[in-house]
């Protein structure tokens, strides 16, 4: 399999160099040059697979003749023996609805699913192919842990995530710094959020530092993310139909980059029997609005109960954008333009159109997403994580609709105790966290200093 760029300007590559590419030379978005179309047959034995075996066939049409099938079983198998539920992903039930759990893995939320596979991709690449890879990161809380699982201990890489002192969760901190592999180095900076994103960038825009340390980064752009959250919805699909080919579902998504509904949407067109996929947003609407109005326009990026949907320009939108302009990179382009100029962009009433056939979308504010906790857990006894409750609220009115659970709600008990009065109870991964022994760097929000303290460090290592 070949994959190009969503704006046109890289020469196809295969599915290795696009892993490792990740975000396309020309700025765009990496997708696959045709997408595999399922045959009835694999469709009913697939629904009876369990997840690792699963994911194996979804995953191979992907890689092509990139990585032999004996070493994707391996990958696939060491990928999800990290996480502490003996199906992955189960389907479970809160009363009469159906939540897919995706918060099994080692930091409690379904990034883990993506990134737990990927740190074992870039590895196995790297000790194939050669090469070394420094990952540097910014994290506001979440993906700085789920990036930190995925490559902990890992041969030939090192991460190193820059996080704002004393302003993220107690818990989230300690999920980064008690991880104590030697190649896993957390810089608190003295600053907010946006300095250690900035600093960041201004790392990456210097190509001769970037080029000698072999910087990287792990974003939510990469393929092979989008790949392996592909497996979930198939996944969900068998639990449901009992392999009945026609029996169609649809899913509720918590929605921010838009990387977990395209993977979705990617399932649907290789003819997973997807009826609708909702997009489940907070107050930040941009999806919501897009789907509605058939603008997409940005907004101010509100703070809100659920900070990993707290997103306007969503990182994966343009990959959907793609196939909805019937691959033309030409028309991306223009469209892509048109936003950057006006910070707006229309799609034309017969694209409009076929957004309403995919998609569904509703927005909850914190107060409504507050009130769908209480009530889950009222009527059924199941608590759900913010994130989750706005998927859920999102489906009302669509009792068949597999509602998506991103985060272990004891992941935000705030919440959860402000909306019900009580706390979840941690999942293994999350307990003891605050009795662990913990190392991080503290550092002013300077440039210079992290770039001395990533050299320093590299250099160390390697003499
Ligand atoms: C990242 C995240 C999301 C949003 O997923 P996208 O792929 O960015 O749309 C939703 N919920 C939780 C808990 C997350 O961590």
């Amino acid at each position: 399999m070949k994959y190009v760029s969503t704006r046109g300007g890289v020469t196809p590559v295969g599915f290795a160099d696009a892993v490792m590419m990740g975000l396309g030379t020309d700025g765009g978005l990496l997708v696959p040059e045709r997408i595999p179309r399922l045959e009835r047959e694999d469709l009913v034995r697939w629904a009876r697979l369990r997840f690792q075996d699963l994911a194996v066939e979804v995953i191979s049409p992907f890689v092509g003749g990139d990585i032999s099938r004996g070493d994707l079983v391996d990958l696939v198998s060491r990928s999800y023996a990290s996480f502490s539920h003996a199906e992955v992903t189960p389907v479970v039930s809160a009363g009469e609805r159906r939540i897919l759990e995706l918060f099994h893995g080692p930091t409690a939320a379904f990034k883990d699913v993506a990134l737990q596979l990927l740190g074992n991709l870039f590895e196995y690449l790297l000790a194939r192919d050669g090469g070394r890879l420094n990952i540097v990161g910014a994290t506001s809380g979440d993906t700085g842990s789920a990036a930190i699982a995925g490559v902990r201990g890992k041969s030939r890489i090192h991460i190193f995530i820059l996080y704002p002192h004393g302003r993220v969760s107690p818990i989230q901190e300690r999920q980064m710094t008690t991880v104590l592999d030697a190649n896993v180095h957390n810089l608190a900076i003295r600053g907010t959020f946006d300095d250690g994103q900035g600093i960041v960038k201004a790392l990456f825009n210097d190509l001769g530092f970037k080029a000698e340390h072999g910087l990287g980064a792990v974003n939510s752009i990469n393929w092979a993310r989008i790949l392996a959250q592909m497996v979930y919805y198939f996944y969900a699909w068998g639990r449901v139909s009992g392999g009945d080919a026609e029996h169609r579902v649809s899913f509720s998504v918590p929605t921010g980059n838009f990387g977990d509904i395209f993977a979705g949407y990617m399932a649907k067109r290789m003819g997973l029997p997807i009826d609708r996929l909702i997009i489940a947003t907070n107050t930040n609407d941009i999806l919501t609005r897009f789907v509605q109005q058939g603008v997409y326009a940005a907004g101010e990026v509100h703070a809100t109960l659920s900070p990993a949907m707290d997103i306007q320009m969503a990182s994966n939108f343009e990959r959907y954008l793609y196939y909805l302009v019937g691959e033309d990179p030409a028309v991306v382009r223009a469209l892509l333009e048109e936003l950057r100029g006006s910070g707006r962009m229309g799609v034309t009433i017969e694209q409009h159109g076929a957004v309403r056939e995919d998609f569904d979308a509703a927005e909850a504010s914190d107060p409504e997403t507050l009130d769908q906790i209480r009530e889950t857990y009222a009527a059924t006894g199941y608590i759900l994580d913010p994130h989750t409750a706005i998927g859920v609220r999102a489906a009302r009115g669509r009792q068949h609709a597999i509602c998506l659970a991103t985060a272990h709600p004891a992941k935000f008990n705030e919440a959860v105790r402000q909306a019900v009065g009580v706390e979840a109870p941690p999942p293994p991964s999350l307990r003891g966290l605050m009795d662990k022994e913990a190392r991080s760097v503290l550092l002013d929000a300077d440039e210079q200093a992290v770039r001395a303290c990533i050299r320093d460090t590299l250099a160390a290592i390697s003499s």
